[in-house]
């Protein structure tokens, strides 16, 4: 549906310093054209150290390009020591922040609570959420996927209004996927990411749903993205890996050509 813009996003991970980051935007905006940034979303989100220097250049350059965090602390301010705060974040003009990647679920022991504590705190502070679920690789086989998703799903956004979700992203990214070189099938892609379309109509409705982009993640590249986002209820990529090369996500920006 036409309402739904696409929104390709680069998540560099631990990936490229300040410098690095400046060269590399200054590459995206180089090879992308104001028809790109008509017909997509396009976004970056480095590490927390490069965003002072990512808003200098998109500021002073007015580039179209948006940029977001990685991470957001659930805590406004405190004695929370190596966190980075939602008012930072939104004082640097990030537009989005993830919560919930699998890579933070894993190594961080991030789980529906502080996933939910965190997408409450980035709406607090005017930034938008891409909400990453997906499943493991034995829940998969063992055919858990959609409940395992959408249990994700439901803990992430308790208790979190209407009025709010209503902006949200959702990256559906099945861990198996992701940075392993194996994609899973817009087959596959489609039906969870349906999946979560349906559970957002039923714990809100079904115009919000239909407004709601959701994305899928894990392997994205440019040789494969056109498939995925032919899916009808694929509406962008969070590409991990491939977005570090600029040459490479201008292509997948492009996926139409
Ligand atoms: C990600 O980090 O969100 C991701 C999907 O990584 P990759 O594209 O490398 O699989």
């Amino acid at each position: 549906p036409e309402a739904r813009t696409p929104l390709m996003a680069g998540n560099w991970k631990m990936n490229l310093n300040h410098l690095e980051a400046i060269a590399h935007v200054q590459k995206l905006a180089f090879g992308l054209s104001d028809k790109d940034f008509d017909a997509v979303e396009v976004a970056v989100l480095p590490p927390f150290t490069d965003l002072r220097s990512v808003q200098t250049l998109v500021d002073g350059d007015k580039l179209k390009i948006r940029y977001g965090a990685q991470d957001i602390s659930a805590h406004d301010d405190g004695a929370y020591t190596g966190e980075v705060s939602g008012p930072m974040l939104a004082k640097l003009n990030c537009t989005y922040v993830v919560v919930g990647h699998s890579e933070r679920r894993q190594y961080h022991g991030e789980a529906e609570e502080s996933c939910n504590a965190k997408v409450k705190a980035a709406y607090r502070h005017g930034l938008t959420p891409i909400l990453c679920v997906g499943e493991p690789l034995d829940v998969r086989k063992a055919g858990g996927h959609i409940a395992h998703t959408l249990a994700q799903l439901d803990g992430a956004l308790k208790d979190v209004p209407a009025e709010h979700v209503a902006s949200i992203v959702v990256a559906y990214e099945p861990v198996w996927a992701i940075g392993t070189g194996e994609v899973a099938t817009p087959e596959n892609a489609q039906e969870v990411c349906a999946a979560i379309r349906g559970r957002l109509a039923e714990l809100y409705d079904r115009p919000l749903s239909e407004g709601v982009r959701v994305q899928y993640g894990g392997s994205v590249k440019a040789g494969n993205v056109a498939a995925i986002m032919a899916q009808p209820d694929v509406d962008g990529a969070l590409v991990g890996g491939a977005a570090l090369n600029a040459e490479e996500f201008v292509k997948i920006v492009r996926f139409r050509d």
